[in-house]
């Protein structure tokens, strides 16, 4: 039997898209070949490559914008360097929202000097800051859009007056945003794409070049970019995937359309929260993200029950990240409502037994 999945990432696919994507594994396009043992410059797969790349820019909308978009390895940790390789030249201002974005921080700081503009680590991260200056004469300002250990989720980005870049990981795709806002957005697959292995990069080329230094090749966006983002073998079976999971949002109705789900998803899971008297939410209400709810259970003595529960109930991966504690529920694209709707039922279960 399917289980409920709420794994934070690698995370839940769309069942049709596994099963597109374990039929091209055996045989792709019907052409009595797998889709693993193609080549990458052949014409079935560059029309994979160009199609996903295609779908990336349809659905945020920003075609014709100046956007190019690539599959990349390496994982969004990669880019944290690789941002920073690209346009980093004198400073940059970095928003200081949890455990990624302090390795982004990290990662940047080998090449120079960074101001972080803001942060919330005195609160073990439960707030999103606002209210602060971006300087007009860095390179660029950073900023982590869905902080998927701590379950909070910046609503309003700010009006940034030099490039603004993202780190999407785990909310690419589930809900509208002016996409423009952004100059540089990056997203690791395996958390509301596809499986592991490939990250999306979506960059307006203008700011591309502006860096004195020399950016080994495999580092440098521009090349990717003039090499179709096929500079070397791509991982075939990620972006393809990754594809079906476009082209599945595509069919719902784009990213409008998931969003709704997401809301309903995430309301249902919310509400039970906040009415158990049972459970304790993590995150600070008005930044609380629509795709990763943490909360803890308030009575220690409840937990084996409770775990208990879940597990007969066919719930899995809800365990929360070690810096925060208790419970994570990762509600991505793919998550049926039902299994949310399962989840809350064995929370006011438990509530009606203690
Ligand atoms: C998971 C995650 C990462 C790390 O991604 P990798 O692909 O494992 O390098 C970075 N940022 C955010 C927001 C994430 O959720």
């Amino acid at each position: 039997m399917k289980k409920h999945n709420f794994s934070a990432g690698p995370s839940i696919l769309p069942q049709e898209v596994l099963l597109k994507a374990s039929h091209a594994v055996m045989d792709f396009n019907n052409e009595g070949l797998s889709l693993l043992e193609i080549s990458h410059r052949s014409k079935a797969f560059v029309d994979v490559m160009e199609n996903a790349r295609a779908l990336v820019l349809e659905l945020l909308g920003l075609e014709g914008k100046g956007y190019k978009a690539l599959f990349l390895q390496g994982g969004a940790s990669t880019q944290f360097l690789m941002v920073a390789m690209n346009l980093l030249e004198k400073r940059a201002g970095y928003l200081n929202t949890g455990t990624w974005s302090k390795k982004a921080i990290k990662e940047a700081k080998m090449l120079d000097d960074i101001y972080e503009v803001a942060s919330s680590e005195s609160a073990n991260f439960n707030y999103i800051p606002k209210g602060y200056d971006i300087p007009e004469d860095y390179d660029y300002f950073h900023c982590t859009s869905n902080n998927t250990i701590f379950g909070t989720q910046i609503k309003e980005f700010p009006n940034s007056p030099i490039p603004m870049v993202c780190d999407m990981s785990s909310d690419i795709f589930s809900r509208v945003l002016d996409f423009s806002k952004f100059d540089l957005i990056y997203a690791g697959a395996q958390k509301n794409m596809g499986p592991a292995g490939t990250t999306l990069v979506v960059i307006k080329e203008d700011i591309l070049g502006k860096v004195s230094r020399k950016i080994p090749s495999i580092m440098d966006y521009k090349l990717h970019i003039s090499n179709g983002s096929m500079y070397n073998t791509p991982p075939v079976f990620a972006v393809y995937t990754s594809m079906l999971t476009l082209e599945w949002i595509k069919s719902l109705g784009g990213i409008a359309a998931v969003e709704k789900l997401n809301e309903k998803k995430a309301n249902v899971m919310y509400s039970e929260i906040d009415l158990n008297p049972l459970f304790k939410g993590f995150a600070t209400k008005e930044d609380r993200s629509i795709m990763n709810a943490t909360f803890t259970l308030e009575n220690e003595n409840l937990k084996e029950t409770f775990e208990t529960m879940l597990k007969e109930a066919g719930i899995s991966g809800l365990n929360g990240h070690r810096s925060v504690g208790g419970y994570r529920a990762s509600m991505y694209n793919a998550l049926p409502i039902e299994s949310v709707k399962t989840l809350v039922e064995v929370m006011s279960e438990l509530e009606s037994k203690a």
